[in-house]
């Protein structure tokens, strides 16, 4: 048999006397887009920085390709990220910004202008090397995070409500340039969102998280169809 892509094993984390997520389950395919939806403090981000390698597990393991990747620290998971409020440096250029995990890395200054360029036409914002941040829109200072979480070809993405702050509107134009980016480059994705319609469109697979627990998962359709729970049934039915 082999192993699954990415496991999160049993992953339990206590803060105190707070459960922020008590055994989460869950086996992701290599290429899949995987998103958490649940309402707010049902450990969703707790599992996110739990597979960035900012938060360790009080219990469980994250297994990637078979192997613990715990003990391996957070800069060399090699899994980008995305945050709500992901700042950009706003001393340094778009380009200077994307180009960060590439110099961390130290790789020669021709393979940089190479890989920011491609990272930054991936997001639909070629050319823009030179603008500085607290220029740009808020939409576009997201996909300067995006380029940045990608222009070193991580395996796996991590998104923690990356659109949340953005209007309607850009909400939509950019989920579609993440769905785009995520069949042109095959990358693995763990979205998190409490926005079902957010969920239902992106998705191969939806984990409905409640309580630091996952309640189900399956396909948007699925869930929809023969939600396991009443909790289920209330929040993907929602959106219909
Ligand atoms: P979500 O992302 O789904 O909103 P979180 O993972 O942020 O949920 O939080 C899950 C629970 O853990 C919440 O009750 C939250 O208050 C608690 N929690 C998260 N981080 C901490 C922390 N650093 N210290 C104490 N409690 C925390
Ligand atoms: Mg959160």
């Amino acid at each position: 048999m082999t192993s699954p892509y990415l496991h999160i094993n049993g992953v339990r984390k206590v803060f105190g006397s707070v459960v922020a997520t008590d055994h989460v389950e869950l086996e992701i395919k290599e290429g899949e887009f995987m998103t958490f939806l649940g309402p707010s403090g049902s450990g969703k981000s707790t599992t996110l920085y739990i597979l960035a390698g900012f938060q360790d597990p009080t219990a469980g393991d994250i297994l990637l390709r078979g192997r613990s990747i715990l003990s391996t620290p957070s800069h060399k998971r090699n899994i980008g990220m995305v945050f709500q409020r992901y700042t950009l440096f706003p001393h340094l250029s778009v380009g200077e910004n994307v180009a960060f995990p590439l110099r961390v890395r130290r790789l020669p200054k021709a393979e940089i202008d190479a890989k920011v360029k491609h990272a930054l036409s991936l997001v639909r914002l070629a050319g823009f090397e030179d603008r500085m941040p607290a220029n740009m829109s808020g939409g576009q200072q997201q996909r300067v995070a995006l380029a940045r979480a990608l222009v070193y070809d991580p395996p796996v993405l991590l998104m923690d409500e990356p659109l949340s702050a953005l209007d309607k509107k850009l909400r939509e134009e950019i989920q579609l340039e993440i769905r785009r980016i995520h069949q042109e480059t095959g990358v693995t994705i763990l979205y998190v969102t409490h926005d079902q319609e957010e969920a239902l469109r992106l998705s191969d697979r939806i984990a409905i998280f409640n309580h630091g627990k996952i309640e189900q998962v399956g396909t948007g359709s699925a869930l929809y169809a023969s939600p396991a729970t009443h909790f289920v049934a209330g929040f993907i039915g929602d959106s219909a």
